[in-house]
């Protein structure tokens, strides 16, 4: 039975109004004018008269982009970024904005000055983050796709708590025209979607070359091509350092599970070492916070959104930063800018920079050998909400398994692999740069 994009998104919408985890920021008022333009074009393509929800951290044109923080609250971007260009043309119907970490920082999407989205498995439970909405919508049925951004997980991790999956394409492979930075070196936009198709339909509509991002490369993309092929003969890694303490047992029992399945399949595994592991969360937050403390300099309440009153503009500007960002943003911007300040810059940041090098060649030195690798995603299933707010490194922690792929830059996908007591998780599919066929593949096997 085929019915028109307007049919199709009036259902979508209706269940996201039924819905109480909280997964948007905003609908889109002309959702339903979308799909009748669509219907009426008759455009064909996969991603034709699909709805989608969009991360609030990527420029909308006309619709609403706050990156959950109440300094951008009422800001309306005039342009498209790149993506959403892509996805207009395919026929996708922009259905609303997604909820996220305040400016993507966070492991829970409990930092949104909206409040927390709630895990559809577990209201209970944080859906994580910090594309928490992304992954809660898809997972509870309220899109079929959406878009998220991963600085240092945040598609993986909510995706492997919600039991979604999630793609972080190769740094370069998706262009960032359009996204609000926060650690411009380590992110990508990245799909999540309920199957590996659908996340692989999704690269071939957003990741083409754009000379508006100067980080941007020219590849072949081709993502569903070979999305078929199986996984005979495939050299899989497993990197020992990505099972070390604190992985919950449960978590690294599933993933071995995994990993038998890929060898009944043909695929063969062998233990590999990436000594520099240990070092790479460190070296991530101190990076990230870096980066931010410069890109969030821009919100001074001149430019965008919102602002408080002051009796001149160095106390407007101050006001508006000390009461519109929230707590975890200003830590981050605090902490940055003391990385980067004179007579420390050396210490912290240019260490964390070595650091990096090194965790690249990690991997590097592993892609000689095998041709993916496999982790768990996240060290355990999805936690309380509130659990970990008042301790921002255990938080932190939770990163431990994905931050080393946004170092590197190397894609990643996390699919399904499994339940704990309840709750999904992650299996990490890791791949060589620009090789996302091969893991997409993979992990289409699996499913
Ligand atoms: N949790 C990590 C952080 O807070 C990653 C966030 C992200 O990927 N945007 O930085």
């Amino acid at each position: 039975v085929s019915s028109s994009a307007e049919e199709v998104v009036a259902s979508y919408l209706e269940r996201i109004e039924k819905s109480n985890i909280n997964a948007f920021t905003c609908i889109a008022e002309d959702a339903i004018e979308q799909a009748k333009k669509v219907d009426s074009l008759d455009i064909e393509g996969p991603l034709a008269g699909v709805p989608i929800a969009i991360k609030d951290n990527i420029s909308t044109k006309g619709l609403s982009t706050t990156c959950s923080s109440a300094i951008l609250e009422g800001y309306v971007p005039p342009y498209d970024a790149h993506v959403i260009e892509r996805l207009r043309k395919a026929g996708a119907v922009i259905i609303g904005k997604s909820n996220m970490d305040e400016f993507g920082m966070g492991t829970s999407t409990e930092t949104s000055t909206y409040g927390p989205t709630l895990n559809p498995w577990d209201t209970e439970r944080v859906a994580g983050g910090s594309s928490g909405g992304s992954a809660a919508a898809v997972a509870a049925g309220q899109v079929p796709v959406s878009l998220g951004s991963d600085t240092g997980g945040s598609v993986r991790c909510p995706a492997a708590f919600c039991g979604a999956v999630g793609l972080k394409p190769t740094y370069g492979a998706v262009s960032r025209y359009g996204l609000v930075s926060y650690a411009n070196s380590l992110e990508q936009i990245g799909p999540l979607a309920n199957r590996v198709e659908d996340v692989a339909a999704l690269m071939d509509v957003i990741g083409t070359y754009d000379n508006r991002d100067s980080t941007c490369v020219k590849h072949n993309a081709g993502y569903t091509d070979t999305l078929q092929d199986g996984v005979d003969g495939l050299k899989i890694g497993v990197p020992d350092e990505y099972f070390g303490e604190g992985i919950d047992d449960n978590v690294q029992k599933l993933v071995w599970d995994a990993i038998g399945k890929f060898e009944d399949m043909g695929a063969e595994y062998t233990k590999v070492s990436m000594p520099n592991t240990p070092y790479a969360l460190a070296a991530y937050y101190i990076i990230a916070m870096s980066e931010a403390s410069s890109n969030l300099a821009r919100f001074d309440g001149t430019r965008y959104g919102n602002r408080s009153e002051g009796e001149n503009w160095h106390m407007m500007a101050s006001k508006t930063r000390q009461e519109k960002f929230g707590a975890e943003v200003k830590r981050r911007i605090l902490l940055g800018t003391y990385a980067l300040s004179a007579g420390y810059h050396d210490k912290y940041y240019l260490k964390a920079l070595k650091v990096r090098t090194l965790v690249k060649q990690d991997f590097e030195r592993a892609f000689e050998d095998v041709d993916v690798l496999m982790a768990p995603t996240m060290p355990t299933p999805a936690f309380k909400i509130g659990e970990k707010m008042d301790d921002p490194l255990s938080l932190y922690l939770s990163d431990v398994n994905t931050v080393p792929i946004n170092l590197a830059g190397v894609p990643s996908i996390s699919v399904p692999c499994g339940f704990s007591e309840g709750l999904p998780v992650g299996l990490q599919v890791i791949g060589n740069y620009f090789d996302e066929a091969t893991i997409l593949k993979a992990a289409h096997s699996f499913e």
